[in-house]
């Protein structure tokens, strides 16, 4: 459920001494439970029966979500479930897991539920081929309902723009896919070297270019700041290459240094990292030039176009936020496919075998390949409502909160008082009648906002989460 009005402050502010005093470490809640709930207790019979009793009544329509692992080089910041291979027989071998995984969750939909979102992310999907994909298509409209009405459906793509030519991006488009979303993280050469990804900027603006001529309705630029060797000088040239090429989305990742998880980290000199208060500089200045260039901050890490459909779901209430980050279509299933892949069908999560092993196994007994997962309880569902509307808009609108889940909000949330008067104390949030707004101060710590309400953190190990800045 979304709140009536959405009045997410327009400005962020950055205040150094509340940043510092609520720096700490967090879940980015493209969930909740976050994944640290799901358990192994949690089987594919259970996933089962979420999906078919998802069938009932009005059922939602669906948003697919295909993990596509492989990458040809390894950039040195990677946290992602990816094989780094140039071998494409390795391809082939997942898609014809792919393909049997389809059936396998085809068969436990109600023909008649559309599907209004495809999504392929990785790794990198563009290690297939066009005719790859358009075989994985294929299969996808013989086991589901594919929405042919260009207009109301989101058909998109991550690519690596070292990875594909206008050939490519023509091929994409030809076969339905009207988003594309392009990995760039920094064009600074000293910043690419020290990441292990190299990509001229020339290359990748021809590869916007080549969207743009092919029609994508959305083309998105993901960048990422406190990568080694960055400044604020540097990523400011960068930033104005992209809002040059007029992207109609960008995405800033705030790099999560965590050497100790992420083996391919280790890589990156530990001295070579921005201070925290270069760090902050260049995120500062990154929301400020990119609202003056006339973006909306949608949140988190996200900025769109006013006339991009991201900012439209924001202001007509179906914004959500899941494991791809802020997206559209918040009234869809999400069925997840593909290793390691995050499923939120029903009142469940569930996620695939995170490797190929376990995933290959299961395929080819035609099982599915459900590893883990949680069911969420009434306080779940309820906490997971106000932790996507504080995330999407900045407002807890308390009455309407009250009538849907028949509680009185001071009485069921009486010990997170005492957080939500500080926060509104030290400025993050305001009361607005019974409604609670997001300040200014308040959207670049709304995570921390956010965790008053999160019941597990408690007991649960906060380096298992990324800094909050
Ligand atoms: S950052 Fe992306 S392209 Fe680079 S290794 Fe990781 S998944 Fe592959």
């Amino acid at each position: 459920m979304t709140p009536k009005s959405y009045s997410m402050e327009a400005q962020t502010t950055f205040d150094w001494d509340l940043i510092q005093r609520y720096d700490t470490t967090g879940p980015r809640y493209t969930s909740y439970p976050t994944a640290v709930q799901f358990s192994d207790s949690f089987s594919a019979a259970d996933y089962r029966n979420h999906a078919l009793i998802s069938n009932s009544g009005a059922a939602k329509p669906l948003s697919l979500y295909f993990h596509i692992p492989f990458c040809s080089t390894l950039c040195f910041y990677c946290a992602c479930n990816k094989i780094v291979t140039k071998n494409k027989a390795k391809g082939e071998a997942y898609l014809h897991r792919l393909l049997a995984e389809v059936g396998l969750q085809g068969a436990l939909f109600d023909p008649g539920r559309r599907v209004q979102q495809v999504h392929l992310g990785g790794g990198t999907p563009t290690f297939f081929s066009v005719e790859q994909i358009r075989t994985l298509l294929e299969e996808v409209s013989r086991h589901f309902n594919l929405s042919d009405d260009e207009s109301g459906r989101d058909f998109s793509i991550e690519i690596d723009p070292r990875t594909v030519d206008s050939d490519i991006v023509h091929g994409l488009r030809g076969l339905g896919f009207n988003r594309i979303s392009l990995g760039v993280q920094d064009f600074d050469a000293d910043v690419q070297r020290a990441v292990h990804r190299i990509q001229s900027p020339a290359e990748t603006l021809g590869v916007i270019e080549a969207a743009r001529e092919a029609g994508f309705k959305s083309i998105n630029v993901d960048l990422m700041y406190g990568l080694p060797l960055q400044t604020q000088g540097s990523f400011h040239e960068t930033l104005a290459a992209v809002i040059g090429a007029a992207p109609d989305r960008v995405c800033i990742f705030n790099y999560a240094h965590l050497p100790r998880r992420f083996a391919p980290q280790r890589r990156i000199r530990d001295e070579d990292l921005p201070t925290p208060d270069e760090k902050l500089a260049i995120l500062q200045q990154t929301v400020a030039t990119l609202t003056d260039s006339g973006y909306r901050y949608i949140g988190m890490d996200h900025f769109a176009r006013p006339d991009d459909e991201l900012s439209r779901a924001q202001d007509d209430g179906s914004l959500y936020r899941n494991f791809q980050g802020y997206t559209t279509h918040a009234d869809c299933d999400l069925v997840g496919l593909g290793i390691s892949s995050i499923g939120r069908v029903g009142n469940c999560y569930s996620q695939n075998y995170h490797d190929t092993d376990g995933y290959y196994t299961y395929v080819d007994r035609h099982e599915l390949p459900v590893t883990r997962g949680v069911t969420l309880d009434a306080d779940d569902v309820l906490r997971r409502d106000i932790i996507n509307q504080l995330m999407c808009y900045g407002t807890l609108e308390i009455d309407p909160l009250e009538q849907r889940y028949g509680i009185s909000f001071d009485s069921y949330f009486a010990s997170e008082l005492g957080a939500l008067s500080q926060f509104e104390k030290d400025g993050l949030l305001r009361q607005q009648g019974r409604d609670i707004r997001v300040t200014p101060a308040g959207r670049a710590l709304v995570r921390n906002i956010c965790m008053a309400f999160d019941r597990y953190l408690k007991t649960t190990d906060g380096q298992r989460f990324s800094r909050l800045i």
